[in-house]
C-alpha cells in the first residue's frame, strides 16, 4: 500500500511538472506570436503613415502633373530610396501605367514596376484608387518582387486637404516598397525581442511563424522563428535534480519493496518452519504424532468420499531397549533413523510414515475398499527384520505391529489409533516380529481385564493377597533350609488365576508395590514361626524402580522382628538391563541392610554371568526350563552343568528349582547345587500346612492336609 501511495504521489508530481512546463512553453509561444504579429502590424502601420505623408501632398500633386515631374520625383523619392529606412524602392505610375519614377536603392531601375512587382501591383493600385475614392486608408501588402519579399504600399497622389470636389481618379500613384532584407529581419528581431527570425516560403515544422499576406489576403511569405520553450528550459535546468530525486525515490521504494518482501518471505518461512517443527519429528524428519493425527483425519475424510479403506499400522521395535542400553543412545538414535529411512525406502511412495516417539512408528496407507493388505503387512515386517548396519555394528531388531482399518472412513482417527494400539499390545505379548490385526473380541477381553484388575484392586484393599510357601532343601543334608513365598489369589467365586497372570496384571495396573509389600509382610509374619529358616520373597523388577523400596523393605522387616540375614529377595534380570543404575542403587541398599539378593529364572532370559558379577548377587536360581531340558535335549545336561559350574567358579551358590524326580535331584546335587526346590520336596502350601509338614513341634495343633 505504501509503495502504491508513494508511486501515485510521484506520478502526480511528474504530471504537474509536465503541465507546468507545457503551460510555460505555451505562454511564451503566445507571447512570441503576439510580438511577431505586432511587429508586422507596426511595419504596415508605419508604411501606411509614410505613404500618406508623401502622397497626400499638394506640392507633389502639382509637380507630378507638371513638366519637371521626373526630376522632382527623383529628387523627392528616387534619391532617398538609397538610405531612407522606410522604403528602398519607389515608383510613381501615371494613369496610363507609365512609370514617371522607378528607383531602387537610389538608382534608376532598368525594369518598370509592373515587371518588378508582378501582377500583384495591378491589384494594389486598383485598391489604392478605390481607397482614394472611398477616403479609406491606403493599402499596404506583401508582394514578391524580383528581389525578394517586399512590403509594398500604394497611394494616389493628392492634395493634403482632400475633398470630394477635387477629382483624383486620374492622378498618378506613389508606390513604395521595403524589402525584407537580412538587415530588416535583424532590426525586427531586436525591436520585438524575437530571436532567430527567418523569412521563408512556408511555415517551418517545429517553429513558430507569422504570415505575411498579399493583396488578396493569401500568404506571400512567412516569418519563422524558434520557440524559446522557457518551461522546457527550466525543466532541463532541474532535470538532473529531478532525475536524482526520482532515482532516490525508486531506490527507496525498491528498498521498502525488497525489505517488505524479504520480511514477508522470512515470516512465511519461519511460520512454515514452526509448522514443520510442530508436525515433524526432529530425529527422523518423519511426521510426529500431531502430524500423523492431522493427516489421518484428512485421509479418513477422503476415505469417506472416495470409499477407500484407511489402514493404520502401529509399530513397536522389538529389543530396541537392549540396543540402547548396550551401545548407548547415539547408536539407538542412529538405529531409529535407519529404521525410518528403510520404511520410507521400501514402502510405496504415497505411504505416510510417522514416528510417535521412542521406538514407536506409525504407517498409514489407503487402498480401494475391500482390498487386503497382507502384502503391505509383509513388506513392513521384512523391512524391519533385515539386519541394520550402524557404526560398523550389525543390529538385528524386528518389530511388533498392531493394525486397524477404517472401512470407507467409518472410524475416527482416535478410534483407529486406539484399535491399533490394542492390537499392538497383543502383538508384543505374542513375542517378537508378530503383526496383529484388531478384532472386536480384543475389546471384550480388554474389558474383562479391566474388570479383573478392579477385582484384584478390591482384593488388595480387602483381605489382601494370600501367600503359599514352598520348601527349599539343603542339598547336602536333605533337610529344609528355607522357604519361598509365592503369591496366591484366593478368589471366592470363579476360576483360580495363576500368579504369572495376576502379577503381570498388577504390574500393568500399578498395583505391584502394594501386592509385593503385602506378600512380604505376610511371609515375614509366617516365617517367624520357623526359627533359623531362610525366607525367599519374589520381587518384581518394577518394585526396584520405586525409590523408597529399600526403606519400605527394611521397615517391614524391622517391624516383623525378622533377622534380615535370613531374608532373600528374588529378582529377575529385566530391570537390570532396563535401568541398571536404579537396580544397582536398590540392590546395594538391600545388601547394606543385610538382606540377600538372588537372581531368579537364570537361563531363560538375557541374564548373563556378567550381570551376576556386576550386581554382586548372593545366589542364583537356575530356571526350571533348564532342568526340564535335561530330559528332552541331549545337550541339556551339559548346558545345565556348565551353567552351575560357572556360578560356582564365581563363588555364587546355586539353587535349582522345579525338581520333580530323584534323577534330577541327583544330577543337580552332583553338578554343584547346594539348594534344591521342587514338587519332589514339596508343593507350595499355606503356612499352617508347611509348618505341620516340616515343623510339627512348633506348629500350632492343626489338622495337617496333604
Ligand atoms: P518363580 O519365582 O520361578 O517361582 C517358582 C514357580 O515354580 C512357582 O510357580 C512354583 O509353584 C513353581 N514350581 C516349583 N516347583 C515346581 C516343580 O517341581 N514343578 C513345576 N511344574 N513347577 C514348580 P507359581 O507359584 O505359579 O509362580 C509363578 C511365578 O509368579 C513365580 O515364578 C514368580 O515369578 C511369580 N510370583 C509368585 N509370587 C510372586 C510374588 O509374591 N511377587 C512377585 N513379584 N512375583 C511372584
Ligand atoms: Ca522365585
Ligand atoms: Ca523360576
Amino acid at each position: 500500500m505504501f509503495i502504491g501511495v508513494a508511486t501515485a504521489l510521484a506520478g502526480l508530481v511528474g504530471t504537474s511538472i509536465r503541465e507546468i512546463t507545457d503551460n510555460a512553453d505555451a505562454l511564451d509561444d503566445k507571447r512570441a506570436s503576439h510580438a511577431a504579429s505586432g511587429a508586422v502590424q507596426a511595419m504596415l502601420r508605419q508604411q501606411r503613415a509614410t505613404l500618406r505623408d508623401n502622397a497626400y501632398w499638394d506640392e507633389a500633386v502639382n509637380h507630378t502633373a507638371g513638366p519637371d515631374a521626373e526630376a522632382w520625383t527623383i529628387e523627392t523619392w528616387g534619391v532617398s530610396s538609397l538610405d531612407y529606412p522606410l522604403y528602398d524602392t519607389a515608383f510613381v505610375i501615371d494613369i496610363t501605367g507609365r512609370n514617371i519614377l522607378a528607383y531602387r536603392n537610389g538608382e534608376a531601375m532598368a525594369v518598370p514596376a509592373r515587371r518588378f512587382l508582378g501582377a500583384g501591383l495591378d491589384t494594389l493600385i486598383a485598391a489604392a484608387r478605390r481607397s482614394a475614392a472611398a477616403g479609406t486608408d491606403v493599402p499596404v501588402h506583401f508582394l514578391r518582387s524580383s528581389e525578394g519579399v517586399a512590403m509594398v504600399g500604394a497611394a494616389v497622389i493628392q492634395s493634403a486637404e482632400t475633398s470630394p470636389a477635387v477629382p483624383v481618379a486620374t492622378n498618378p500613384v506613389l508606390v513604395l516598397a521595403k524589402h525584407m532584407t537580412a538587415d530588416t529581419l535583424a532590426e525586427l528581431s531586436a525591436d520585438f525581442n524575437i530571436i532567430g527570425l527567418t523569412l521563408d516560403d512556408a511555415p517551418l515544422p517545429g517553429l513558430l511563424h507569422a504570415v505575411l499576406r498579399g493583396v488578396d489576403g493569401s500568404p506571400t511569405a512567412y516569418f519563422n522563428w524558434p520557440r524559446i520553450l522557457p518551461g522546457t528550459r527550466s525543466f532541463i535546468g532541474v532535470k538532473d535534480e529531478l532525475r536524482i530525486a526520482a532515482s532516490v525515490l525508486c531506490v527507496f521504494l525498491l528498498g521498502i519493496g525488497l525489505s517488505g518482501g524479504w520480511t514477508i518471505r522470512s515470516l512465511k518461512r519461519s511460520e512454515a518452519h514452526a509448522r514443520h517443527r510442530a508436525t515433524h519429528d526432529s530425529l527422523t524428519g518423519l511426521w510426529n504424532r500431531a502430524g500423523l493425527l492431522e493427516n489421518l483425519e484428512q485421509d479418513l475424510l477422503d476415505g469417506r468420499i472416495a470409499r477407500t479403506d484407511v489402514r493404520l499400522f502401529l509399530i513397536d521395535l522389538d529389543g530396541f531397549k537392549a540396543v540402547n542400553d548396550a551401545w548407548g543412545h547415539a547408536v539407538g538414535d542412529d538405529l531409529i533413523a535407519a529404521v525410518a529411512d528403510r520404511l520410507l525406502a521400501e514402502l510405496p511412495e504415497e505411504t505416510l510414515v510417522a514416528r510417535l516417539g521412542g521406538d514407536e512408528f506409525a504407517v498409514v496407507t489407503s487402498a480401494p475398499a475391500g482390498q487386503p493388505a497382507t502384502e503391505f503387512e509383509a513388506a513392513i515386517q521384512s523391512a524391519l527384520q533385515r539386519v541394520f548396519y550402524i557404526a560398523e555394528r550389525t543390529v538385528e531388531i524386528g518389530g511388533s505391529v498392531g493394525i486397524s482399518v477404517s472401512i470407507a472412513g467409518d472410524l475416527g482417527a482416535g478410534e483407529l489409533m486406539r484399535r491399533a494400539d490394542i492390537a499392538l499390545y497383543r502383538a508384543k505379548d505374542m513375542g517378537r516380529g508378530v503383526s496383529v490385526s484388531y478384532e472386536d473380541a480384543f475389546d471384550a477381553e480388554k474389558r474383562q481385564e479391566a474388570m479383573l484388575e478392579a477385582e484384584l484392586r478390591a482384593q488388595l484393599e480387602g483381605d489382601g493377597i494370600g501367600v503359599a510357601f514352598q520348601p527349599l532343601i539343603n542339598a547336602a543334608t536333605g533337610r529344609i533350609c528355607g522357604v519361598e513365598a509365592l503369591a496366591r489369589w484366593p478368589r471366592s467365586g470363579g476360576a483360580a488365576i495363576l500368579p504369572d497372570v495376576f502379577i503381570a496384571l498388577a504390574e500393568r495396573g500399578g498395583l505391584i508395590d502394594t501386592l509385593g509389600m503385602q506378600v512380604l509382610t505376610k511371609a515375614l509374619a509366617a516365617a517367624r514361626a520357623w526359627p533359623g529358616i531362610g525366607l525367599s520373597v519374589n520381587i518384581s523388577p518394577l518394585q526396584l524402580k520405586n525409590p523408597s523400596f529399600v526403606a519400605q523393605v527394611t521397615s517391614i522387616t524391622g517391624a516383623a522382628g525378622f533377622d534380615p540375614h535370613l531374608l532373600t529377595l528374588e529378582v529377575t534380570e529385566g530391570v537390570l538391563i532396563a535401568h541398571p543404575e536404579q537396580a544397582r542403587r536398590a540392590l546395594d541398599g538391600l545388601k547394606s541392610a543385610g538382606i540377600k539378593v538372588s537372581l531368579d529364572d537364570f537361563g531363560c532370559g538375557y541374564a548373563s554371568i556378567g550381570a551376576l558379577r556386576q550386581f554382586g548377587f548372593d545366589r542364583m536360581k537356575v530356571d526350571r526350563s533348564l532342568i526340564q531340558a535335561v530330559d528332552r535335549d541331549e545337550n541339556g545336561g551339559a548346558v545345565l552343568q556348565a551353567t552351575i559350574a560357572l556360578a560356582n567358579a564365581l563363588r555364587i551358590p546355586v539353587t535349582a528349582e522345579g525338581i520333580e524326580t530323584e534323577e534330577q535331584a541327583m544330577l543337580l546335587r552332583l553338578s554343584g547345587c547346594d539348594e534344591l526346590q521342587g514338587y519332589l520336596y514339596g508343593r507350595p502350601v499355606d503356612a499352617a500346612t508347611l509348618g505341620g509338614q516340616f515343623f510339627p513341634a512348633s506348629a500350632p495343633r492343626k489338622v495337617v492336609r496333604a
